[in-house]
């Protein structure tokens, strides 16, 4: 539908950021635009409320950008999931497989609870190994997976597939 487009032609592709080879995908046009901000915000807590969401996690840092205004437009609480060493309380920590290397994700353990039914909200889905290890946070700290919602998923990096396992189930929306 419009929405679709008014959002698509709001992403800028820039080559070879951050290296050489990569096109990468940037929502800095998209945010500046207050239409298509607010669509995007209005679709992703539409997803929230049919997928029964009672809470969102963002994933740093893009996914804040994002899943905030979701949050406060469904009428629910957000928690971040943060690279680790950045959260002050008692957290969960998850390490996941990067290209070269690992990566480790952490939450706060108190922000999340059995009863909970989580969105988790980014903006790129590209290999999945960002996706995958919030979800593990998520169930590790008790909470239940209502969904992951992403703006984009780049399909050839096949991040669908590498996530499917821990969806269990649960929908991976990419609008
Ligand atoms: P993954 O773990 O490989 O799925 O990478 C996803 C993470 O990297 C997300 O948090 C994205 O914000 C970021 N990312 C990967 N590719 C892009 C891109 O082209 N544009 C913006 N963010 C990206």
């Amino acid at each position: 539908g419009g929405t679709r487009e008014l959002l698509l032609s709001r992403i800028r592709d820039v080559a070879d950021y951050p290296k050489p080879g990569v096109l990468f995908k940037d929502i800095t046009p998209l945010l500046a635009d207050p239409s298509a901000f607010t669509a995007l915000t209005d679709e992703l807590a539409a997803l929230c409320a049919t997928h029964g969401a009672t809470k969102i996690v963002g994933l740093e840092a893009r996914g804040f950008i994002l899943a905030a205004p979701v949050a406060v437009r469904a009428g629910l609480g957000f928690v971040p999931v943060r690279k680790a060493g950045k959260l002050p309380g008692a957290t969960l920590r998850q390490a996941y497989e990067l290209e070269y290397g690992t990566a480790e994700i952490e939450v706060h353990a108190e922000d999340l609870d059995a009863g909970d039914r989580v969105m988790v909200i980014d903006d790129v889905l590209a290999t999945g190994g960002t996706a995958e290890a919030s979800l593990e946070l998520v169930r590790r700290a008790g909470a239940e997976v209502a969904g992951v919602a992403v703006l984009m998923e780049l399909g050839f990096l096949a991040g669908r597939a590498r996530l499917e396992p821990a969806l269990r189930g649960a929908p991976l929306e990419a609008l």
